[in-house]
């Protein structure tokens, strides 16, 4: 199936899947062998690229970086998610002693900055606050999104790991609209289903990204009750639509969802990356949705 692009807000638009660079650090690849990987990418459609700040220890921006370096005509055919906010420890930075957070008007200036740099871009196309925070001055990220905004360095503003309240709180103050809440969700991992958050999205018509849609690959050697339960489930379903790997039906598990879940994945291999694009193709009935939701929940519906 040709892969769509899915509509953010007005003016943007990303594709149905999105490839996540996390793990890119992990991957012990060359610049041109990471060129080489975005580019078969870019062959499927996935056009959207997600990375973050401390990523492999504040290297994978600087790793995806390089490899764009080396074709700068590229930039323009992709779409970079960058994040900023976590102060992790690191031999990096020596100094800090406490891993914190820090959405200060000073620091998301200076990590998109950083991010620039690293990338070897003038703009992110998608800027995120990694994660919520207890000491949050709303008024100062508001100031640094709207400079961000007008100097150009920064297209859209979005959020990672927020609740409705947080969401709602800051979209409160931003002249911007926050555009996205990147979270976890997978059959193993429903707790946005529980917190209301997924409702949120629906009222807001809010489209979420799904980190570790695979919850990192657990489903090759289940361990707890739950993970048992859940890929067993999925390997019923696959059995009886008669796809090859059970990875291919937890995308089309998230894909399937009303709320248009985009999934960010986390594979270096593109046979595995295609696997995602293949998911597409495939159309779960309600029973098999529900199967997988119930086996993950660990007992049947009311
Ligand atoms: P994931 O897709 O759930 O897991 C990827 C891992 O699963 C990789 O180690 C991959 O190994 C392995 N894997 C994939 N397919 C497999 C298969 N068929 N068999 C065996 N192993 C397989 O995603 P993730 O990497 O945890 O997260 C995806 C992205 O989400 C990240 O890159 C990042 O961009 C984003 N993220 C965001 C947050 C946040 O707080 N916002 C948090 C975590 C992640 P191979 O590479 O060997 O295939």
């Amino acid at each position: 199936m040709k892969m769509n692009k899915i509509k953010l807000s007005e003016d943007f638009r990303v594709s149905r899947i999105i490839h996540g660079q996390w793990r890119m650090g992990d991957w012990k690849m060359s610049a041109k062998e990471i060129l080489n990987l975005t580019e078969q990418v870019i062959e499927f459609g996935i056009t959207t690229f997600d990375n973050a700040d401390i990523y492999g220890d504040y290297s994978c921006e600087e790793l995806f970086g390089n490899a764009l370096y080396l074709k700068k005509e590229l930039r323009k055919d992709i779409l970079i998610i960058t994040k900023c906010g976590i102060q992790l420890i690191s031999n990096k930075y020596p100094k800090r002693k406490v891993q914190h957070y820090d959405y200060s008007y000073k620091h998301i200036i200076a990590s998109v900055e950083s991010s620039l740099k690293k990338l070897h871009t003038d703009y992110i196309d998608l800027l995120l606050l990694h994660r919520p925070a207890p000491f949050f001055n709303p008024e100062e990220v508001a100031k640094a999104f709207s400079i961000l905004k007008s100097n150009g360095k920064v297209l859209h503003f979005g959020v990672s790991n927020f609740n409705s309240m947080q969401f709602e709180m800051l979209d409160a103050y931003t002249d911007e609209k926050l555009i996205t809440n990147q979270v976890e969700i997978s059959p193993f991992c429903l707790a946005h289903f529980d917190n209301g958050n997924i409702d949120f999205f629906l009222k807001k018509r809010i489209i979420p990204m799904a980190w570790s849609p695979l919850a990192g690959g657990n489903f090759i050697d289940p361990q707890s009750e739950k993970e048992i339960r859940v890929v067993q489930a999925l390997k019923e379903v696959a059995e009886e639509l008669n796809i090859d790997s059970i990875d291919k039906i937890i995308y089309s598990w998230l894909i399937k969802h009303p709320v248009s879940i985009i999934p960010v994945i986390g594979s270096g291999k593109i046979e595995r990356v295609k696997n995602a694009v293949d998911a597409l193709d495939i159309d779960l009935n309600m029973e098999q949705w529900y199967k997988i939701f119930i086996a993950s929940r660990g007992e049947p519906l009311p």
